[in-house]
């Protein structure tokens, strides 16, 4: 047991010495239609998914499958080059009819996470179109719930019905993806990238891995539960500042020791350990909607808090700072407030 607990502690001390040195992260994005002719929000159009693929290709960064690349990083012998994933969020029919092609094209892999509930829905996939595309090398298909609830406990819910509700979905998902499939994958994609810390333990104890819709990369630190993605829409996915993003790498912190995000005072207040190295004078912290906001330091920590309250459900603190080669540790903070309306 001593043994073991030395082993756990000398490992841990290697990721946190190696946080600031050499570093090469997972960076995932979010898509959702890839279309000129759906919402705009959750839209990426043809011209533009092109030249993002275009700019990772000129980079020369590997694009890989999620699964392996996230449990390669979150290893003890994470791989020293820059990965990317690519991610389809409830298996729109424009991924089939757009996208599909152009990433055979270039031979790239990537994962849908399927709401099981909408398949052969208006503007959704069949089954069949799902399964012609799981037979593609590189193609992986997961969990994004069956019927894409608002899955963080409700305000006076009580814990009982929470419990059957996601249980249900989760499984009956999966189920889904088995029967129709063949597929099993341990990975989730929280709808609406809505969490709270009695859902990561479920997604836990199922040995799943929990990806959000904050941005930031991926890192040796980061949260099984909580991963972050970029979402790519036409107002995130611009070619301006995509390149910071994709070469982007986790802010050198244990991202579990963060808040799950329910928000309880409004503006709330995210406190950070500065990663040695890192100055308060290079870091820049935003608030969605709010543009740069002032923060606090204390020693070797930072208090980030808006200037005034917020009005919508869901809303994120963002902080970057460089890195020696040219880059960005790249940390974002999802806060939920639950009392919104649910969209
Ligand atoms: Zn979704």
């Amino acid at each position: 047991m001593i043994a073991r607990k030395f082993r756990m502690c000398v490992t841990l001390s290697s990721l946190l010495l190696a946080s600031l040195t050499a570093r090469a992260d997972l960076v995932v994005l979010q898509y959702h239609h890839i279309s000129d002719a759906t919402p705009p929000s959750t839209s990426t159009s043809a011209s533009l998914f092109q030249a993002q693929l275009d700019l990772i290709s000129e980079l020369g960064i590997d694009v890989v499958d999620l699964h392996d690349a996230t449990t390669n990083l979150l290893s003890d012998n994470p791989p020293a080059q820059q990965n990317i994933a690519l991610t389809f969020d409830d298996a729109y029919e424009s991924v089939y009819s757009v996208a599909a092609d152009m990433l055979q094209e270039r031979d790239l892999p990537y994962t849908i996470f399927v709401d099981t509930k909408a398949v052969g829905n208006h503007g959704y996939m069949t089954w069949e179109q799902l399964q012609e595309l799981a037979n593609r090398e590189g193609v992986s298909i997961a969990n994004h719930s069956a019927g894409h609830g608002h899955m963080a406990r409700k305000p006076g819910e009580p814990q009982s019905h929470w419990e059957k509700r996601i249980t249900r979905s989760l499984d009956s998902a999966q189920a889904a993806l088995q029967k129709q499939l063949g597929t099993d994958l341990p990975l989730f994609a929280y709808p609406y990238g809505e969490f709270d810390e009695a859902l990561e333990a479920e997604i836990s104890e199922r040995g799943w891995f929990g990806f959000g819709q904050q941005s930031g990369a991926i890192g040796p630190l980061s949260g099984k539960t909580r991963l972050p993605r970029y979402p790519m829409a036409n107002a995130y996915g611009q070619l301006n500042g995509l390149k910071d993003k994709l070469t982007s790498k986790a802010f050198p912190i244990d991202t579990n020791t963060l808040p799950d995000g329910i928000m309880d005072t409004n503006p709330p207040v995210l406190t950070l350990p500065l990663a040695e190295g890192m100055k308060p004078a290079r870091l820049t912290c935003f608030a969605s909607g709010m543009g740069r906001i002032d923060f606090d330091v204390s020693g070797d920590q930072i208090s980030v808090q808006a200037p005034k309250p917020f009005n919508s459900r869901r809303f994120r603190y963002n902080c970057t700072h460089p890195a020696e080669d040219g880059s960005f540790y790249w940390l974002s903070q999802q806060w939920l407030d639950l009392s919104q309306p649910e969209d």
